[in-house]
């Protein structure tokens, strides 16, 4: 009874999936937040090193990962992918459930498979520093992480909320040498704009996106990074189902669903895209791809799929994507990387195509499914990563009335041991389930921009 499915370090894929070469049609491109046209890769050199901006609008179906960069990936890649016997054994189901533990990277997430690169690429263009912006902490401490290994400076905006709920995050950061402001900050004038009309503010990603992108904009040994949602951020963490496809192989078997938490998207695009290109080109069986929200935040089944801002102050070019409007700021769940009012413009066009789909669930139901995780498989899994996990047992519930044995991945993305208050709460019964109100999600998709 194989418990891991291993590959050695010389199978760290060399090349990472890009999924835009196999989609029918090009992606609608980002536009220039003030003339509304496409941005060229002049508009964007400001911020991004030349390399990023290239994967960011390639169509080539593979992209070269640097030695340089596998290297550093030896330190925990290849991640084991685990067939979850004991989870399935207490769920009484037919179904077999492997999920792919991202958890064993140093920063305890799949973040550093994209910051390792990010850093590497900035390093390259002899940038200096790095600014960037993190909800729950995670992308933060991946960031201080990757630019102490190429000796960048570090400046992260944290979410006030996850900044006071979440200290260790913050420690870790500091370990790895970077700085990490609570935000909004009056460092910038995003911040204290927003500061001036709300200082209670529990703060949200849309805001401190705005505080990193002026801070790199201003600064010319600077340029920003961001964790998720693009397109070359989504493209580096393809490692991730790339090995998932290698592993599952070992063992002939291949996927019939396909689940990851979605924040920005990136760690489900990294699970699933290899599999929605296979998808896509035909040469494999219709595997369902299920991305998880949280019900507080739920862009991808309450949104709008058009053109809006990533950010609230609209410094960032205008990206086609669902959104709950740019200047939604969603309740201070647990699960803070999950806060996020738009998606990855990838990840959004596939669900609108009907090629993925999305659930969402309350945080309480969610907390329950990682309670019975923790008890069965014995890791504890990060508040974001219990989205997935609650959809994998619901999936393998379903082939329990059904009798159908379906092969059921799913991502996990984090360890939850920096979020012990999150389960704490959950023990002492205080978590709300917040349902955000259908009239409030009509107000703010209401201030999106119109594209003429
Ligand atoms: C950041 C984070 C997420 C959400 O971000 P995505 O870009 O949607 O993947 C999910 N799980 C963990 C553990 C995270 O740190």
């Amino acid at each position: 009874m194989q418990t891991k499915i291993l590959l050695d370090e010389e199978q760290i894929p060399k090349k990472w999936y890009n999924v835009q070469a196999d989609l029918p049609s090009p992606l609608d491109p980002p536009l220039h937040p003030a003339t509304q046209k496409p941005v060229g890769p002049e508009d964007l050199s400001a911020i991004f090193p030349m390399e990023l901006i290239r994967q960011e609008v390639t169509t080539d179906r593979y992209v070269d990962i640097p030695e340089d960069v596998r290297d550093i990936l030896r330190l925990w890649r290849p991640s084991p992918l685990y067939r979850a016997h004991r989870l399935e054994k207490f769920l009484k189901t037919p179904a077999k459930i492997y999920y792919k533990w991202e958890g064993v990277s140093p920063a305890g997430s799949h973040k550093p498979n994209t910051a390792v690169p990010q850093a590497y690429y900035n390093m390259k263009a002899g940038i200096e520093r790095i600014a960037t912006e993190t909800g729950a902490g995670q992308w933060g401490s991946a960031l201080a992480f990757a630019t102490m290994l190429y000796e960048l400076e570090c400046t992260i905006y944290m979410v006030r909320s996850s900044y006071t709920q979440k200290p260790y995050r913050k420690s870790m950061m500091h370990v790895w040498g970077a700085e990490c402001i609570p935000s909004p900050s009056t460092k910038t004038n995003s911040g204290r704009a927003v500061l001036e009309k709300d200082p209670e503010t529990p703060g949200s990603l849309g805001i401190a996106i705005s505080e990193a992108v002026e801070d790199a904009a201003t600064h010319s040994n600077t340029n920003y990074a961001l964790g998720s949602v693009l397109n070359h951020v989504c493209l580096h963490q393809t490692v991730i189902g790339l090995e998932c496809r290698e592993q599952l192989a070992m063992v002939d078997d291949y996927p019939d669903v396909v689940i990851g938490c979605v924040g920005g998207g990136s760690n489900f695009a990294g699970i699933s895209f290899p599999f929605a290109g296979d998808k896509l080109t035909g040469k494999h069986k219709d595997v369902d791809l299920i991305g998880v929200e949280p019900a507080s935040c739920p862009s991808l089944t309450k949104g709008l799929f058009t053109y809006d801002f990533g950010d609230v102050a609209g410094l960032t070019p205008l990206l086609k994507m669902f959104t709950l409007g740019h200047d939604f700021v969603p309740p201070s769940i647990h699960a803070g990387g999950l806060r996020y009012h738009g998606d990855s413009p990838i990840v959004s066009r596939l669900v609108n195509d009907g090629v993925m789909r999305a659930v969402a669930y309350h945080q309480s139901e969610v907390f329950d499914a990682a309670q019975t995780f923790a008890r069965t498989e014995g890791i504890i899994v990060a508040p974001e990563t219990s989205h997935a996990v609650k959809a994998a047992i619901d999936e393998a519930l379903k082939c329990k009335s059904s009798g159908e044995a379906k092969t059921i991945l799913f991502n996990c993305s984090g360890h939850g041991n920096f979020d012990m208050s999150a389960y704490d709460a959950f023990y002492a019964g205080t978590l709300v389930d917040y349902e955000y109100p259908d009239e409030l999600i009509r107000e703010s998709i209401a201030r999106i921009p119109k594209i003429s």
